[in-house]
């Protein structure tokens, strides 16, 4: 049987790109799929998805800069699901410009949502995998990260942030039985991509710039992502965690 068949997934920015891929992934291997986003039309339509292919999904509205709305949502998501086994820190945002021309308004706005939003899932959702001895988290993180990305500064010491604070987590949490392991997507075609290149001056010219630069010749696909995320969440990595996978094309 798959080692996810039942499993109780949440996944945040469930309704964007890679993570709606991530949760329509989760929902065919049988898993019971949470989709939280804080644009609820957006994950109803992918937990309708879901459900259309015979899976089990709900939507939750979630902003998950808001400590409170995370608290009620996980709460919402125990009390219909179950325990939560999965979790996918996902949501994300990212703007275009040169460090200098940025605001702090901007930063403050960068580090809510790509760092302090996924350490207010960890912490909501932490105790109980620990209470139950099991838990997969996985964090979506970026190569900007990994290498640098001109024009991403904020948004890439965000991701740095969230890579140092999974190895960590992995440490700490290793002992009940909780593995975190962290993705790192390339430029992948979605929303958030389509945005970041609206902040340059030419949006091809940028787009065309990202993918000569990638040996494998294309962009991501949200689906090449979802098939690494899915894997870290599940069994088969069951003996892997605090590690960084860079799914980029090269
Ligand atoms: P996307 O814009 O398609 O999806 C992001 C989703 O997050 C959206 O549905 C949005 O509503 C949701 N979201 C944003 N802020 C939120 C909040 N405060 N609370 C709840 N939901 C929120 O983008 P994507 O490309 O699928 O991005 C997924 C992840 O991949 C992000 O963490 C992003 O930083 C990362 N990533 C993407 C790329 C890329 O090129 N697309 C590259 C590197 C990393």
């Amino acid at each position: 049987m798959d080692s996810l068949k039942s499993k109780i997934v949440i996944a945040t920015g469930g309704g964007g790109g890679i993570g709606g891929a991530t949760c329509r992934l989760f929902g065919a291997r049988g898993a019971k799929v949470a989709v939280f986003d804080m644009n609820l039309q957006a994950a109803e339509q992918v937990a309708a998805d879901i459900m259309a292919q015979g899976g089990v999904a709900q939507a939750f509205k979630c902003d998950i800069t808001d400590r409170a709305a995370v608290d009620t949502a996980v709460a919402a998501v125990e009390a219909t699901l179950g325990p939560v086994d999965v979790l996918v820190n996902n949501a994300g945002w990212d703007v275009f410009k040169p460090f200098l021309q940025t605001v702090p308004a901007e930063w403050e706005k960068l580090i809510a949502i790509n760092l302090t939003g996924a350490l207010h899932m960890h912490h909501a959702v932490l105790p109980s995998m620990a209470a139950r001895k099991y838990g997969r988290i996985v964090n979506i993180a970026s190569d900007a990260a990994r290498v640098g990305s001109s024009g991403e500064a904020v948004y890439a010491a965000c991701k740095g942030g969230l890579v140092a604070l999974s190895k960590t987590l992995a440490r700490e949490h290793a002992r009940h039985g909780i593995t975190l392991n962290v993705v790192c997507p390339g430029p992948t075609d979605t929303a958030l991509l389509a945005g970041v290149a609206e902040g340059a001056a030419n949006p091809e010219k940028l787009i065309e710039a990202f993918t000569r630069a990638i040996p494998l010749g294309r962009l991501g696909k949200p689906d090449d992502l979802a098939k690494a995320i899915v894997f870290f969440g599940s069994d088969d990595a069951g003996f892997i965690t605090g590690q960084v996978l860079s799914v980029s094309g090269g």
